[in-house]
């Protein structure tokens, strides 16, 4: 059985790319098959995982979906390209910018990634999607066909504005599109912990939304390790596998595995 986990926030810069480079690297190294996706046009995640100029590649998410729109047969594997580290990986481009705006013609606009996220279930035990910082039709795409959403959330500053509306959308693709969707947790990132502010931010989030949402008792750290992967192109387990933000990652992972989702009666009452 294959776990779908799409990793979101509307707002940009709060660690959904490094997130999902590390959930996915790391599921690898606990002996899961795993395929990410990145379903942004910065083409941040391609990047991070080596791919130095996505925009040039002949093959992408961008025409992987526009064969489906097409109706064209996709082939999972096509453009597919492997880590080192061992995930495989699905680029984005700039493509997919202007795909986003012409699939709002298309009939069924909010389940053409889902057709290309369920072959690829047959073949990977966890699929992970990185997706942009908007909640136009890729993130509603990606919310359509995923099983679970991990939510990271900066500790810079009170953003429950923003968690909100995206609970809210979230809510609205469960009870329209998705029926199984739940929210696997909200993961708080970029944690100051020598400032008083990063520990109160934590602790508002935890009141605010901990009785209806799973709030991941780990939260990752500020570290400049952290920030240099993306030119790595490797994760953090093998950049910096002693460091804090290795090993916070390592955690969260674990609740990833052991992780149930709470009640979502009470989430529909924020
Ligand atoms: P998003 O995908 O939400 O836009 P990124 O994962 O790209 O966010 O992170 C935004 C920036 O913050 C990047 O420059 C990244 O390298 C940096 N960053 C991410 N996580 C951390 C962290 N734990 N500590 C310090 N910098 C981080
Ligand atoms: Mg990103």
């Amino acid at each position: 059985m294959s776990k779908v986990i799409a990793v979101t926030n509307q707002k940009g810069g709060v660690g959904k790319t490094v997130t999902s480079v590390n959930l996915g690297i790391g599921l690898a190294r606990e002996g899961y098959s795993v395929l990410m996706i990145d379903a942004d046009p910065q083409g941040s995640m391609s990047i991070s995982l080596g791919c130095d100029e996505p925009d040039s590649l002949d093959y992408s998410l961008a025409t992987a979906l526009v064969n489906i729109i097409n109706d064209e047969p996709v082939d999972v594997a096509k453009g597919l390209i492997r880590h080192p580290e061992g995930v495989d990986f699905m680029p984005g481009n700039i493509e997919l910018s202007s795909l986003e705006i012409s699939m709002t013609g298309v009939i069924s606009r909010e389940t053409i990634l889902k057709e290309y996220v369920d072959k690829a279930r047959e073949r990977y035990d966890f699929i992970i999607i990185d997706c942009m910082p908007s909640l136009g039709m890729l993130t509603i795409n990606a919310l359509a066909c995923a099983d679970s959403v991990v939510i990271p959330c900066q500790a810079a500053y009170l953003p429950v504005k923003g968690l909100q509306q995206l609970i809210r959308t979230i809510g609205r693709v469960k009870r329209q599109l998705n029926p199984k969707l739940e929210i696997e947790g909200i993961l708080i990132t970029m944690v100051d912990n020598r400032t008083n502010y990063a520990k109160d931010i934590s602790a508002q989030i935890y009141e605010a939304y901990s009785s209806s949402i799973n709030v991941f008792k780990t939260e990752i750290p500020l570290s400049v390790r952290a920030a240099e992967i993306s030119a790595s192109g490797s994760s953090l387990y093998q950049y910096d596998p002693k460091g804090k933000a290795a090993f916070a990652y390592s955690a969260f992972i674990k609740e990833v595995m052991n992780n149930g989702t709470k009640n979502w009666a009470e989430v529909k009452a924020i």
